[in-house]
C-alpha cells in the first residue's frame, strides 16, 4: 500500500466509512456503467445452440448466458455481466419455473422437483443481480439458472460472496462472473444425496469466478496480469463456513481442472497463465 493510498484509507475509517463498502473506483474516462456481452471473456464449454448436443447446450437470455446440461437437469455454467445498469427497483419474483425455452426432448426440471428435497433452489446469477425490471429479475427465477445447494451454503456463504460482488459493483466496478457446480452428492438438511426426483444431480461442490474491472468501455481489452480474479469453491454441505467466504478461495486453474473447462479463453493466452494461477488474497468486505 503507497502512502497516499494509506491515507486516503485512513481518511476514510475517519469519516466512518462502512467496512462492507469498498472505496469507490473512478470509472474510466468518465464510462457510465452499461450493459455488457456476458460471453465476452469467452464461452467455457465451448457450448453452442445445437439440440443434437442436449448436454452442452447454449442458451443466451438478454439477462444471463448458460450451458445446459439435459442429464444433470441443470446449467454447466452460467455467465453474467454485473454492473449498476443491470440493477433498479423491482421486487423479488420469486416465481420459480420450467424453462421452456428448452428444446423439445430436453430434461424440463420443474420447481416441484426441488419440494421437500432438504435443498434449496439456488440461483446460479443471483436475483438480486437482476432487478431493474420485473422481467429481468423474473428471469432468473427460470429453472435452468437454479442448483441444488444446502441451505446453509445458499444462506449463508455463497450468499456472503453475491452480496460482495454486488458491493465491488457499488464502488463504480463491473464484474464477469461464471458460476455452477460440480461433482456429485451433496448434503442437505434431509442428508446425503446424489439425484433429486430422478432428475436434478446434486452437485458435491459450488464454484464461482469474478473478474472485477473498473467501470469502462472495451472490457476484454482491459483484463491484465494485473485484474482481480476470484474463484471460488465451496462444499455443498451443511457444515460450510458459516462467516467468511474468503476461506475458500482457489485459483481459476484448480476450477479448470476439476471441471474441465477453459475460463477466460478469450484472454490472451500469456495473461490467462497469469491470472489462473493466482489464488485471489485481498478484502473480503
Ligand atoms: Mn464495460
Ligand atoms: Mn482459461
Amino acid at each position: 500500500m503507497t502512502h497516499l493510498t494509506h491515507v486516503y484509507f485512513t481518511f476514510l475509517i475517519l469519516l466512518g466509512f462502512n467496512a462492507c463498502s469498498p472505496p469507490p473506483i473512478t470509472p474510466v474516462g468518465n464510462a457510465k456503467p452499461s450493459r455488457d456481452a456476458h460471453l465476452a471473456l469467452g464461452n467455457p464449454s465451448q457450448a453452442l445452440k445445437d439440440p443434437a448436443k442436449p448436454d452442452n447446450y447454449l442458451m443466451e437470455k438478454e439477462t444471463y448466458a448458460l450451458s445446459y446440461n439435459s442429464a444433470k437437469g441443470q446449467a454447466n455454467w452460467v455467465a453474467w455481466h454485473l454492473s449498476k445498469a443491470w440493477k433498479g427497483g423491482a421486487p423479488r419474483q420469486d416465481n420459480f419455473r420450467i424453462d421452456q425455452d428448452l428444446p423439445a426432448g430436453f430434461s424440463r426440471v420443474s420447481s416441484g422437483d426441488y419440494t421437500n428435497s432438504g435443498f434449496d433452489r439456488g440461483h446460479l446469477c443471483p436475483s438480486d443481480d437482476r432487478d431493474s425490471t420485473v422481467g429481468d429479475n423474473s428471469s432468473t427465477f427460470l429453472m435452468t439458472n437454479i442448483i441444488p445447494q444446502s441451505p446453509n451454503l445458499n444462506r449463508i456463504s455463497w450468499l456472503a460472496f453475491e452480496n460482495y460482488c454486488r458491493n465491488l459493483m457499488d464502488g463504480n466496478q463491473e464484474l464477469y462472473i461464471y458460476a455452477g457446480g460440480y461433482g456429485k452428492g451433496g448434503e442437505g438438511t434431509s442428508g446425503v444425496k446424489e439425484v433429486l426426483n430422478g432428475k436434478v444431480q446434486v452437485p458435491s461442490h459450488c464454484w464461482k469466478i469474478a473478474v472485477i474491472l473498473p467501470v469502462g468501455t472495451n472490457d476484454l481489452a482491459r483484463v491484465s496480469e494485473q485484474t482481480r480474479v476470484i474463484a471460488i469453491d465451496m462444499p455443498n454441505t451443511q457444515t460450510v463456513n458459516q462467516q467468511s467466504w474468503g476461506d475458500y478461495r482457489v485459483s481459476v486453474d484448480f476450477l479448470e481442472m476439476v471441471t474441465g473447462y477453459d475460463f477466460l479463453s478469450n484472454v490472451p493466452e500469456a495473461v490467462q497463465m497469469v491470472l489462473e494461477a493466482k489464488t485471489d488474497s485481498g478484502p473480503t468486505q
